[in-house]
């Protein structure tokens, strides 16, 4: 497998560096994870050269036998994985997912009640810059200011004044758990169609760590590349045959061409690994990190937004250290911890500089990494953070980041 070293060497670089990168650095990046060498297997499979316009076994070209096995075997392992009867292996990614639900369920200018981008939502969920906020009117709710969790009532009272077609429950920076039986319950109060995007979540949800929206929402998307540890794409699951035609046919021929059955079988691949008894262990060993890592960050002196965390990610409010989280990323990058600046509730600042950091315990995790790694891990970002401007208290760090990695090895054998 050395033909692209050989013809193409620098983008081979690349790709040899990226490995190094992802090998001896900490990745903390709560939408990230290091997907098995079967998921790669199947992603860098010959099933990219295979054109498979429509659905298994209505396709509109010929030889599209294997690839079918493929994406039947991705829709039998999600429809176990999560409890849905009609699934949507295709989309190309959740911000795909998430149109087609849009223009499957509601007109142009409909009205969409999502969460504020600044308090944790995504940028799908209505924000003027993406397509969901030019072609739809977007109402967003989000947290409270004291507590830095959603308030159901303020929802509900803003639900019944906007009147939504469709209210969108889900986050990219929530670090607790959501009530999806409370989001349903302001649906029905207002006629409107509940879609949860679960794309951080997916993995707990599949394993009963968060609770499910499944039973509550007409229609549930997600990402499949992030706790879920598969390739990166999308997915739409839902138990009404009615919402899935319609939505069938706006990512196919609506919005997308030809699937990536590459990387549909990739999906398949990580299903069947979400479905072993280990996964739920791995799941459960990502929630406790984070725990673990919020814990130590606050006996350090470290404010975490709402006080903790209930699933795989804590948001940092950095603002007593006196940094921004812009600050803060370049800092920590520069000592090879991988994290992102996020905004924080009511942030001041811009998103380009924003108030504190996201980090997130998925891919340490799949290094096999547990509380105590979480101690190590917490004391190399507040030594990071403290020795910013001293280069050597910052190679310090990074040698300790060094050698952690060393003993959770990843793709190296
Ligand atoms: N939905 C949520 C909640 C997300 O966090 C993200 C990505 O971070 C997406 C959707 C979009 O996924 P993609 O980047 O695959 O378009």
């Amino acid at each position: 497998m050395n033909d692209l070293k050989v013809r193409d060497r620098k983008l081979w670089e690349a790709i040899h560096m990226e490995k190094e990168r992802q090998e001896y650095g900490l990745e903390l990046i709560a939408s990230e994870n290091f997907v098995s060498k079967a998921v790669m297997e199947a992603a860098g499979s010959v099933m990219t050269n295979k054109y498979a316009e429509g659905y298994p076994k209505k396709r509109y070209y010929g030889g599209c036998g294997f690839v079918d096995v493929a994406e039947e075997l991705a829709i039998e392992r999600a429809s176990l994985l999560f409890g849905a009867k009609y699934i949507n292996v295709q989309p190309h990614s959740g911000s795909q997912a998430n149109m087609a639900v849009y223009r499957g369920l509601i007109e142009p200018r409909d009205t969409i009640l999502g969460m504020k981008l600044d308090h944790g939502g995504h940028l799908t969920h209505g924000k003027n810059v993406n397509f969901s906020g030019q072609d739809y009117l977007v109402y967003s709710y989000g947290v409270e200011e004291d507590t830095e969790v959603i308030d159901y009532g303020r929802v509900e009272e803003m639900a019944l004044q906007v009147k939504p077609k469709i209210i969108v429950a889900g986050a990219s920076a929530y670090s607790r758990t959501i009530d999806f039986k409370r989001f349903r319950e302001i649906a029905d109060l207002v006629g409107a169609y509940l879609m949860v995007d679960m794309a951080h979540i997916a993995g707990l949800v599949a394993v009963g760590e968060h609770p499910s929206p499944i039973p509550h929402a007409h229609v549930v998307t997600t990402t499949t590349h992030k706790t879920l540890r598969g390739p990166r794409g999308g997915m739409i699951l839902t138990n009404h045959e009615d919402i899935i035609k319609k939505v069938n046919k706006v990512i196919f021929p609506g919005i997308q061409g030809g699937p990536l059955m590459h990387i549909i079988a990739a999906k398949a691949a990580a299903f069947n690994e979400a479905l072993q008894p280990e996964f739920k262990h791995y799941q459960k060993q990502v929630v406790k990190n984070a725990h673990a890592l919020a814990e130590e960050l606050q006996r350090g002196g470290l404010r975490i937004v709402s006080g903790g965390t209930d699933n795989h990610m804590l948001l940092v409010d950095l603002t007593q250290k006196g940094l921004t989280g812009k600050e803060a990323e370049a800092i920590l990058e520069a000592a090879d911890i991988t994290v992102n600046k996020n905004g924080i509730p009511y942030d001041t600042k811009s998103p380009f500089i924003t108030s504190g950091i996201r980090i997130g315990t998925p891919a340490l995790t799949t290094r096999g990494m547990k509380e105590g790694e979480m101690t190590e891990v917490a004391a190399l970002i507040l030594k990071a953070l403290e020795n910013h401007g001293a280069p050597e208290g910052i190679q310090e760090v990074k040698d300790g980041v060094r050698d952690l990695c060393k003993r959770f090895p990843l793709y190296r054998d």
